[in-house]
């Protein structure tokens, strides 16, 4: 079988598991040095430059994308987010599309030098991937990374080494490194993409990520918002005056998120961000 014969085999499959094609399109170019082009062209030279051992290699992945549900991603061992190029396996969640946004909203709200010259920790670091690109944001900034499952920090590290040296590692469950440290009133911001999905539906989303991703990662608790309102309550005695705190959260949080914030009383100018759907994703605030 050459190379088109077996894609529109694929195709055909694909809709027959209810997989999106184009995850058929992501996995071959991650496992190729075939470009996009080429392939919405359908380029006959495509057929010489895949060995048959690429694409037996090709099909065995796919069809553990469709038998087993397991994501391309995990499949495929990395992913680029943003302009990172990441490791990923099971022990870490895989980095959303529209998570890049919480750097951009970051970079947009801190251009002062406290921020840029300042100490930043990202909690619940997982894949490492906002660590490194506040690292790469912020070249003067310390950067420190927290994350309490120790396979998801050894996958963090391989990724910061790819892309820079500089962040700090620390295992530990949200504050406590900090703590230790002694990084009271020292920090200039504070970011995370926690766990905030309720406990009953993370067993009901996608195969894809209910069976295979890591549920520390999903699970906030009953109401979703456990570790959000350790992040809320823990933070202001780590923030300098003005520093900056910064969480992704679930459609539907932003309401009850930002009453926690006012209630807590700590915090001054709150304010909702809505991602490219225009679902209210992040919510930010700064110390009083
Ligand atoms: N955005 C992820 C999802 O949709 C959840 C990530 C998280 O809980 N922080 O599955």
């Amino acid at each position: 079988m050459n190379f088109w014969e077996w894609y529109d085999r694929q195709i055909y499959t694909a809709k027959q598991y209810d997989v999106p094609i184009y995850e058929l399109d992501w996995l071959v170019l991650r496992l190729t040095d075939l470009d996009k082009l080429a392939l919405r062209l359908r380029s006959p030279n495509i057929t010489q430059k895949i060995t048959p051992e690429l694409l037996t290699k090709l099909d065995q992945l796919w069809q553990k994308r469709l038998s087993d549900r397991l994501p391309v991603q995990y499949l495929a061992g990395s992913l680029t987010w943003r302009d990172l190029e990441l490791q990923v396996t099971p022990a870490v969640l895989i980095p959303r599309p529209e998570t890049e946004l919480i750097v951009d909203i970051i970079a947009e709200h801190c251009q002062n030098e406290i921020y840029q010259n300042g100490t930043w920790v990202d909690l619940g670091t997982g894949s490492g991937a906002i660590a490194i690109a506040l690292a790469q944001h912020f070249p003067q900034a310390q950067i420190h990374a927290v994350d309490f499952s120790e396979s998801a920090l050894e996958i963090a590290k391989i990724n910061a080494n790819i892309n820079t040296q500089k962040i700090k590692f620390h295992h530990g469950s949200w504050f406590e490194p900090l703590a230790k440290l002694n990084l009271q009133n020292k920090l200039a911001g504070i970011v995370s993409n926690p766990p905030y999905i309720p406990s009953n539906e993370v067993l009901h989303l996608q195969p894809e990520v209910t069976n295979h991703e890591p549920h520390s990662a999903l699970d906030g608790g009953q109401d979703g918002l456990d570790d959000i309102r350790e992040l809320v309550d823990a933070a202001p005695a780590y923030l300098i005056s003005g520093g900056f705190w910064i969480i992704e959260m679930m459609a539907g949080q932003a309401e009850i998120v930002r009453s926690l914030l006012q209630i807590n009383g700590k915090y001054k100018n709150i304010q909702i961000h809505q991602d490219y759907s225009g679902i209210e994703r992040f919510i930010s605030a700064q110390f009083n």
